[in-house]
């Protein structure tokens, strides 16, 4: 899960991360409000989108009175913005973090991974901040200083002022750096971070170090013990299908693609994927049933999938283990029926109750194209893609 810039950093100062004062909006009087709060002559308004590169996209502004406070807010507010992580539709915006203008003096960069190589999670820091961290990483991968933080130690005092010290931070400022790492690490730990990242970290004109953006993901499978972070959940950032999926329990992700499809395993869905590209086809989802699929599941699976306008065609591919292939069956034929199927069905079946499973689709009178093996269901799929 992600969450907005402005909630990021309600987290890092809760756990001794040093940011700007700020505060968020949803209008531009409220910002107005907020500039005459935080008091001060210069302000930054920043759109708060689930995307970085806003600065380069318009969406980080200056403003050095209340009166261009409001005019800045009121462009970006409702504005399409557009960055290089939006994809080119771009995101609307609707809230705004005002926060005091920083006095930069050096841009530096923090990011934190789990790396399943060694298990540990990744500090990494350079004296490159500001810019795309990826061009410096592809560019200059020794400007990229690396920590594999022992899970029993922590991040240990040492350890965060010798990386502070060779990302540039001047010796007078190195024990608040490595503070502020080490709380960045007991943010990242205790909230079940998968990624966290500070670009820019700066460094003030009086050697204060401060954290001037930050960007948190979470491990879903460990939000179930922090109802405090599922609270910052924004639907408005999220893609409606997929939240329409997580309130039916399926595992499902929005591709590029033409293809639905509609497999029980995440691994069978994997490959699922990979044999329709094999073939020339683009699949438009991953979505995995589950083990225990029931037919009502089956039917919001397909709803789903034919909600996309971009869908030309389903590919259901099952493997009847725990579930048999009559049920499914059953499942795919009473959705078809209920949805009023107008894109091209091909199923494959293997499993417990084959046959029968295979019987229920062909008796069912839809018009259901059945195949054997996956290379078969792929090039059949992609054939009846490029029919229409
Ligand atoms: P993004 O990464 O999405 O572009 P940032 O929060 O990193 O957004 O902001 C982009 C740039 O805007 C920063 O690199 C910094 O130069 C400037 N900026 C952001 N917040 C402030 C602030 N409070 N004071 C001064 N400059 C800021
Ligand atoms: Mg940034």
């Amino acid at each position: 899960m992600k969450i907005h810039e402005y909630q990021g950093k309600e987290l890092f100062r809760k756990f001794g991360v040093a940011t700007p004062r700020g505060i968020p909006c949803f209008t531009a009087d409220e910002a107005v409000d907020a500039a005459r709060k935080l008091g001060g002559g210069v302000w930054v308004v920043k759109a708060q989108i689930h995307a970085g590169g806003r600065g380069k996209g318009g969406g980080v502004k200056v403003a050095k009175s209340p009166d261009e406070v409001k005019q800045k807010a009121t462009q970006i507010l409702g504005m399409q913005l557009v960055t290089h992580q939006t994809g080119p539709g771009g995101q609307k915006v609707r809230r705004l973090l005002v926060e005091e203008g920083a006095d930069i003096a050096k841009e530096l960069y923090i990011g934190m991974v789990v790396d399943r190589q060694t298990q540990r999670v990744c500090l990494m820091a350079s004296s490159e901040g500001g810019m795309d961290i990826e061009e410096v990483a592809a560019r200059h991968p020794e400007k990229i200083h690396k920590v594999f933080i022992d899970p029993a130690l922590g991040l240990t005092g040492e350890d965060a002022s010798e990386v502070s010290r060779k990302i540039g931070v001047p010796e007078n400022s190195v024990p608040q750096a490595a503070q502020l790492l080490q709380s960045l690490y007991k943010c990242f730990d205790e909230t079940d971070a998968s990624l966290a990242e500070i670009n820019p970290l700066i460094l003030t004109g009086e050697n204060k170090v401060v954290a001037l953006d930050s960007k948190l993901n979470f491990d879903d499978n460990g939000l179930f013990r922090h109802p405090e972070i599922v609270a910052m959940r924004d639907l408005d950032e999220e893609d409606p299908l997929e939240i329409e999926a997580s309130k039916h329990d399926l595992s499902y992700i929005s591709l590029d693609g033409n293809i639905g499809c509609m497999v029980n395993g995440a691994g069978l869905a994997m490959a699922t994927m990979d044999t329709i590209k094999l073939f020339g086809g683009e699949p438009a989802n991953f979505l995995d049933v589950g083990g225990g699929a029931t037919a009502e599941k089956v039917t919001a699976a397909f709803k789903i999938m034919l909600s996309n306008p971009k869908v030309k065609a389903i590919l259901v591919n099952i493997f009847g283990g725990i579930m048999k292939c009559d049920t499914i069956a059953t499942g795919v034929v009473a959705a078809a029926r209920e949805v009023h199927l107008s894109v091209p069905l091909v199923v494959r079946m293997r499993g417990t109750n084959e046959d029968l499973g295979k019987k229920i689709l062909a008796d069912s009178g839809l018009p259901i194209i059945s195949a054997d093996n996956m290379a078969e269901a792929a090039q059949k799929i992609v054939a009846a893609v490029k029919g229409r």
